[in-house]
């Protein structure tokens, strides 16, 4: 089964209910399979091919989602970019992609003729703009294509399960995005797979704020609600107010949330100006959230929270039930039905068979395998060698289980805190900092110390202006879950935490911020 397939299912089943709502417009099944079909069209008519690669590199919007069935529909491969990357990064991605046809927004032109001058792989550069006028000359225009071209319903070649059907590029926490190779049976299976998990139906409204270029948003979220007919509800960017007034005007009943998002719109002036009873769940993951957090979004927010953890190169592998949430507050859960799951010792040096399974309750990396799991990081053998071994991925994040078989996570094994000879989970720290009064966001991290190698720091941003550093290390004191050495040494505040779209602490900006500068 191809993905395309899904999308012509719920259009057959549910023709004239609301597929996907934009700002002002609205699009039936029907009528927006005709729009995708018409695209399609105009991508063939280019010369696109099964296995060429389509780029795109614009906000999250309808033409990045109608580009993306587009593409399924011809066995073309995605390539949705993150549309904050600056030139010199979008042009990283297109050169490993090997993108023939360029899909831009237009608060991105300047970058794309930045690009376009040295870019000889891609052929087509098509502007999406509702008004032609800006687009630039030679440059093609999106809204002509999809609206005007005749669809010639011409027999094409319909992809395979093991057929690529995107390249999504990681994160980039850690290092450069990694395009991660996805094929059509890989995503099927992460559609249903999140179905089930959430008991999406046909009634769920779902509201995009998170990165539609990520498969915590797309193929986690945006497939999911397809793959029932139910509506996906999508705005431009994200911004706290708009997005509560969204659910509030188009009774929004799913909502996936990045942990800083939900921080937000709890800490929002106006939270509870708006009627949020539509809300029937929030699920949450792409970074870790506070028990605390998750206790308030129960208590004010909605009742039903999932807590998924997983990752580019394996989608939804963990999910803590709101059945369970409250008795194992600060868990991921358990894996779900798909993923096959364990936490294996943090030998860097792996062997095969893989390293030895860690008895219950020590901490050790998660691995996991199944349907879902990705074929290889594309054009990255040595990376595809480190993360894949004999079918599975290795994620590098530390995991333990309790007595229940319950998840929790630790953090990324890169972010440990050695500390006088200590190993300190940052979010072991954080997680005691996120209960005291006046603390929005924190993020932990060990910066070079001369004493300690790496002293605990802090970095909170307050929702309480007055919350001083001796009264957060009052708090640490007073708490019975701190070890005194896992104490931080030092406190800062900061406005805002330095984010990747994903939601995800820049660790590594934090730690350059702060480092000693060498003498001039
Ligand atoms: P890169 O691989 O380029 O450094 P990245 O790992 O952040 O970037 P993603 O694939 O988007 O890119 O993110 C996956 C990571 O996000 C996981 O490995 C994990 O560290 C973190 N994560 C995801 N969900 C959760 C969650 N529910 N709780 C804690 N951490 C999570
Ligand atoms: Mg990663």
């Amino acid at each position: 089964m191809h993905i395309a397939r899904i999308l012509e299912a719920s259009a057959d089943r549910y023709p004239d209910h609301l597929a996907l709502v934009f700002e002002d417009r609205r699009w039936t099944y029907a009528e927006w399979l005709a729009r995708v079909r018409r695209f399609a069209q105009a991508l063939s008519d280019l010369g696109v091919r099964p296995g060429d690669r389509v780029a795109f590199y614009v906000s999250t919007s309808e033409n990045s989602v109608t580009t993306y069935f587009a593409c399924q529909m011809l066995g073309a491969v995605a390539v949705p970019m993150n549309f904050r990357l600056s030139a010199g990064e979008a042009a990283h991605i297109l050169q490993d992609s090997g993108a023939r046809v360029l899909i831009y927004g237009r608060s991105l032109t300047g970058n794309v003729e930045r690009i376009a001058a040295q870019m000889h792989s891609v052929h087509d550069f098509i502007g999406c703009a509702y008004d032609r006028a800006h687009i630039p000359a030679g440059h093609l225009h999106f809204e002509t294509l999809a609206e005007q071209t005749a669809d010639r319903d011409e027999p094409r070649i319909i992809p395979s399960g093991d057929a690529i059907s995107s390249l999504v590029y990681t994160s980039g926490t850690t290092g450069r995005p990694k395009g991660v190779i996805h094929t059509h049976a890989n995503d099927i299976a992460i559609a249903m797979n999140c179905v089930m998990e959430y008991s999406l139906n046909h009634t769920d409204n779902a509201l995009h704020i998170a990165p539609l270029y990520h498969v915590g948003g797309m193929q986690a979220y945006f497939i999911p609600h397809l793959l029932v007919g139910g509506t996906n509800v999508v705005i431009g960017r994200y911004e706290t107010e708009k997005t509560l007034d969204t659910i509030a005007a188009e009774r929004i009943t799913t909502l996936f949330a990045v942990p800083t998002q939900i921080q937000e719109m709890l800490f929002h002036p106006r939270f509870r100006d708006q009627d949020l009873s539509s809300l029937r769940l929030i699920t949450t993951g792409g970074a870790a959230i506070s028990a605390a957090t998750m206790a308030r979004v129960m208590a004010e927010f909605c009742p039903a929270i999932f807590n998924g953890y997983g990752m580019t190169e394996a989608s939804l592998t963990l999910v803590l039930h709101p059945q369970d949430a409250l008795r194992k507050l600060g868990s991921c859960g358990k894996p779900t039905l798909i993923s096959e799951c364990r936490i294996v010792t943090d030998d860097p040096l792996r062997e095969v068979p893989p390293s030895e399974t860690v008895p219950r309750g020590q901490v050790g990396q998660l691995i996991v395998r199944g349907p879902q799991a990705m074929q290889g990081y594309w054009n990255n053998p040595f990376e595809t060698q480190k993360k894949l071994n004999a079918g599975w991925i290795y994620t590098g994040d530390l995991f333990s289980q309790d007595r229940d078989g319950f998840y929790y996570f630790h953090g990324r094994a890169d972010d440990m805190i050695v500390s006088g000879g200590e190993n300190i989970h940052p979010r072991e720290v954080e997680e005691i900092l996120y209960r005291c009064p006046g603390v929005q966001e924190v993020a932990v991290v060990g910066l070079a110390d001369e004493k300690w190698g790496q002293a605990v720091t802090a970095f909170v941003v307050r929702s309480d202006p007055a919350l001083s550093p001796q009264a957060l290390d009052a708090f640490c004191k007073a708490s019975e879950d701190l070890a005194p050495y896992k104490r931080p040494r030092r406190y800062e505040f900061l406005e805002s935490l330095p984010l990747n779209p994903s939601g995800k602490v820049l660790r590594r900006e934090l730690v350059a911020r702060h480092a000693p500068q060498p003498a001039a």
